[in-house]
């Protein structure tokens, strides 16, 4: 598979652990909302080593962005992404994935895994197209939640976060379990987007099908 090479234009953390990589985008280089791709880092010893990252940037932008976990206590291609910076060579194959837009529903994200639905979700909004989607994230804590700014001012009341570690009065903390969906969805004839750890998928596939939902209207990265 051809690799592109391409530099990193712009690096920001935007939670204590979340860095957004602006990069370069090869001339003719195209995907589509909710796809992912390979990177790996264009310095010895890690050229080899790829990982997968959504593209988070609108399609038709110049530039590409992804947004990155960072897991240092791995000192893994993470670790090495979290010391990267603006110059610095990546290696990116070809877009794959198949997360993509199929209509109005809900989307269901863990943690980094909201990555394809930002994609997704300002894609509709370039489009005028947000109305009916709701958005539904679990992280640790409230200050693990990826673009809550420019996500509450795109989603308003169909935003909704919960937190599994927040010890703060004021706020829901509880995992996503059948209860949760029940109170969150009140019609089942919608898609259902869910991505996220595989254990969270396939926890919420399974609720939201034994509410009713049918399979092929549920859309999970593989
Ligand atoms: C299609 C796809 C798209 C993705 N998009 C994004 C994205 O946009 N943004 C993003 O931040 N991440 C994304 N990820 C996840 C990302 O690929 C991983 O976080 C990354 O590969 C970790 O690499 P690493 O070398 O730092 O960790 P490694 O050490 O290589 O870990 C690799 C894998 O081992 C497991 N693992 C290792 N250590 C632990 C641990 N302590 N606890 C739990 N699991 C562990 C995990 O499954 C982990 O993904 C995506 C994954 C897939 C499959």
């Amino acid at each position: 598979m051809e690799l592109h090479t391409v530099h990193i234009l712009d690096t920001t953390f935007i939670t204590h652990n979340v860095k957004r990589f602006t990069v370069e985008k090869p001339k003719g280089y195209t995907y589509n909302p909710g796809q992912a791709v390979r990177l790996a880092l264009n310095k010895q010893g890690w050229d080899k080593q790829q990982r997968e990252f959504n593209f988070t940037s609108l399609t038709s932008s110049k530039t590409l962005e992804f947004i990155i976990k960072i897991y240092d206590e791995r000192q893994g291609v993470t670790h090495q992404l979290g010391l990267a910076h603006a110059g610095d060579g990546l290696l990116m194959g070809e877009p794959f994935g198949a997360m993509s837009y199929h209509g109005p529903g809900y989307f269901f994200a863990a943690g980094s895994g909201v990555t394809p639905f930002i994609a997704i979700l300002r894609d509709l909004q370039k489009r005028k197209q947000l109305e009916g989607n709701t958005l539904i994230c679990t992280n640790q804590t409230a200050s693990d939640v990826i673009l809550d700014e420019e996500l509450t001012k795109m989603l308003g009341r169909n935003f909704l976060n919960m937190f599994t570690r927040q010890h703060v009065i004021g706020f829901q903390e509880r995992r996503m379990d059948r209860n949760t969906v029940v109170t969150l969805v009140q019609n089942f004839d919608q898609k259902f987007y869910i991505c996220g750890p595989d254990s969270f998928v396939s926890n919420i596939g399974d609720i939201l099908r034994s509410l009713g939902a049918k399979a092929e209207s549920i859309i999970m990265e593989e």
